[in-house]
């Protein structure tokens, strides 16, 4: 089975805690999941070409989650972009972002390279870049229209991301699927109705996967730094896990 190398662009949750960059992992190097604001920054650090993403897969419109779209557009439209890009998210992600970009880069979508967009409701599924997506519901701000997680399968390896979400079922299907779980820990033991944190929901999480399967903590707060749970990794900014 080919290795899958997931890196964290950041790990943190929306508040930035302790100096923590927000959530957002770039998968097998051409896939990155999530557009936080300082995507652009991170991947030029980490020395990982922007103009070789070729999937943007954004899970909610939660400003952690996609406001690093208009600067990545900005880099593909004058830092040498040929290939086109394709951008998945929920219903209204291409409105959000072109409103949003317009306003803070007039003239930002005059641009050769070709934008690609994806809006997939949940259950839905999409197979593009040697990658197979599937949209999940998930739990999150109902008032938000769509609060979506993936299962993704790229080079034979099957990958879930929760993006933000409480417990739910469809955290429970992505335990039971996934090789690689990406999940969500937003607090140590601070129970929010629309997070999970690590003390109730992480040992369940983990216990509904098989045991060979990895968990990857997550969107963060910064009191969390390991954990004695099996075979379970805590992100960490500009960090690289290869599976
Ligand atoms: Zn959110």
């Amino acid at each position: 089975m080919a290795p899958l190398p997931l890196f964290f662009i950041g790990s943190g949750n929306a508040f930035a805690p302790g100096g923590l960059c927000w959530n957002g992992f770039v998968a097998g190097e051409r896939h990155l999941f999530e557009a936080p604001p300082q995507t652009l920054m991170a991947l030029n650090r980490a020395r990982i070409d922007p103009n070789a993403i070729e999937t943007v897969v954004i899970s909610h419109h939660h400003g952690d989650h996609c406001l690093g779209l208009p600067f990545l557009l900005l880099h593909w439209k004058y830092r040498g972009r040929t290939a086109p890009v394709d951008i998945v998210g929920p219903p209204g992600t291409r409105e959000l972002a072109e409103d949003v970009g317009l306003r803070v880069f007039p003239g930002l979508f005059e641009s050769a390279v070709e934008i690609r967009w994806h809006e997939l409701r949940p259950g839905e599924e999409l197979n593009l870049n040697g990658m197979h997506l599937r949209a999940l519901p998930m739990k999150h701000d109902e008032r938000l229209a769509y609060n979506l997680g993936y299962q993704a399968t790229i080079a034979g390896r099957r990958l879930a991301y929760t993006g933000d979400t409480a417990w739910c079922d469809s955290v429970e299907e992505m335990a039971r699927w996934a090789e690689i779980l990406v999940a969500e820990c937003a607090s140590r033991d601070e129970r929010i109705p629309i997070h999970m944190n690590l003390v109730d929901d992480m040992p369940r999480l983990r216990a509904a996967m098989s045991a060979e399967s990895l968990l990857v903590l997550t969107h963060l707060d910064a009191s969390i730094r390991s954990t004695e749970l099996p075979r379970t990794f805590v992100a960490r900014d500009f960090g690289q896990l290869v599976l």
